[in-house]
């Protein structure tokens, strides 16, 4: 039998999206190369297109074969930071164009389905953050109020509210999202992928960039083939799988794995219990899990796994066990898959713009909350590449500035996250 290799989630790819196997033939120039085809590579290329600009994609693996095929299909807007938050970071500007950019974020990905008729289960109910502290409940409070004086169709839930409405043990209050929802990943950016060929958009599976030389004004791309792609522009867009292709932008990140478990589907009268609105949930703990049911009646929970490459299903223990605290009546559903991926982290918990040459660009940095994200995000950066106006970037662009000593900060995360776990179980 095989060696598990954990990296079949329970998603399903669209059926129309038949891959691009083969080598990239491109024999003149391009506008755009976008390194990378996960949600930011493909809606950057799509939208880029749309603006008459000739484009490829060159993804190493398969379509979907990075985070974007496997995260847990939340929908979230915004940044971990909250309008005010961003405001006392950065300036009323740049902090409200932030927080504005951020409202808008999950609209980038429901518009994108309803208006491509994208083949993609999924629901737009909202999302809850359930809160396990009084602590947690104040946090979430003054959340509320950062949102709602930005106009943001939020509020608060009292613990009856959300116990109705998440079924789950455990929690003393929450808020909820409206602008949230959730989709299949990999239903999305197989279509994206389809959607963005349909607009002219070359894309090249099992394609890797290896290195990159500026020329004139052109960049030269290597593919591991050995042959060369030319480009005015490259997108790198490679988020927590970045290599070495920019010098140093791989040491700005802390890559993080990221477990989820999917339950066989529920028997309807348990299933009718649980998340019976079909929202979203990520809870209050510092290690916190994330929760969700699928179209068919799963329940599919996430949360931070160890930092090694998992090898058994005992790796996941640690989530069959905050399931089971969550909703002790699932004792006995079959766990049907298991399978984890890499998040990107930075250490100021914002996701980062970097142009270090002319015609070089890239998006890193997604804390775990990139679905939303990274599709907006494809729009404005088609609309600077087209237009050049780096001013409406909806983030500043910065140096890369990598991690004072990155080598040693796995390990450290490593024991932060056994400490955090264990102040998560005492703290009540
Ligand atoms: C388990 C998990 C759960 C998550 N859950 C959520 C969630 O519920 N909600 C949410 O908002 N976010 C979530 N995230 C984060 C979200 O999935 C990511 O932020 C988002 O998918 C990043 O998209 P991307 O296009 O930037 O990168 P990716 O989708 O990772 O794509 C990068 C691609 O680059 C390719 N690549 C790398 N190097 C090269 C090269 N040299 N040449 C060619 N190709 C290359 C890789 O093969 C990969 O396919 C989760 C992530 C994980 C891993």
């Amino acid at each position: 039998m095989p060696t598990p290799t954990f990296r079949e989630p329970i998603w399903r790819k669209s059926e129309r999206w038949a891959g691009a196997a083969g080598p990239l033939r491109v024999r003149v120039p391009l506008e755009l190369l976008a390194i990378g085809g996960g949600f930011l590579g493909l809606s950057t290329a799509l939208h880029a297109a749309r603006q008459g600009l000739s484009v490829a994609v060159a993804e190493a693996g398969s379509i979907g074969e990075g985070a974007s095929g496997l995260n847990g299909g939340h929908v979230i807007p915004g940044f971990k930071y909250d309008p005010d938050r961003l405001v006392e970071l950065f300036g009323d500007a740049r902090g409200n164009a932030m927080a504005a950019f951020g409202a808008t974020t999950a609209d980038a990905v429901f518009d994108l389905i309803a208006s491509e008729r994208l083949d993609v289960p999924h629901v737009r109910l909202g999302w809850i953050q359930a809160a396990h502290t009084n602590a947690a409940l104040a946090a979430i409070e003054k959340r509320d109020r950062a949102w709602k004086s930005f106009g943001a169709d939020v509020a608060t839930l009292s613990a009856d509210k959300i116990a109705q409405l998440t079924g789950a043990r455990g929690y003393l209050g929450g808020w909820l999202d409206r602008r949230a929802g959730v989709v299949d990943p990999l239903s999305l950016v197989t279509e994206l992928a389809c959607v963005a060929r349909a607009q002219g958009v070359q894309i090249g599976e099992g394609v890797r960039i290896v290195s990159l030389r500026r020329n004139g004004t052109l960049w030269s791309a290597e593919m591991d083939t050995g042959t060369t792609i030319e480009a005015r522009h490259v997108l790198i867009a490679t988020n927590a799988d970045t290599d070495g292709l920019i010098p140093g932008l791989a040491q700005t990140l802390v890559p993080l794995h990221s477990f989820q478990i999917a339950t066989a589907p529920l028997p309807p009268e348990i299933g009718a219990t649980i998340l019976a609105e079909g929202q979203a949930v990520s809870d209050s703990r510092r290690i916190l899990v994330y929760y969700r049911k699928t179209a068919d009646g799963r329940l599919v929970l996430g949360g931070r796994g160890r930092m090694a490459v998992p090898q058994d299903p005992s790796d996941w223990r640690h989530l069959e066990r905050a399931l089971l605290r969550l909703y002790p009546e699932l004792a006995g559903i079959a766990i049907d898959r298991r399978w984890f991926g890499r998040v990107a982290m930075t250490a100021d918990h914002l996701p980062h713009i970097h142009e270090p040459e002319p015609g070089l660009l890239t998006l890193v940095g997604c804390q775990g909350r990139g679905v939303a994200l990274m599709i907006a995000m494809g729009r404005r950066f088609a609309d600077y590449l087209a237009g050049g106006d780096r001013e409406a970037l909806p983030l500043p662009v910065t140096p890369v500035s990598p991690i004072p000593l990155h080598r040693f900060r796995r390990v450290g995360i490593a024991a932060a996250i056994g400490w955090y776990r264990a102040l998560d179980a005492f703290e009540r």
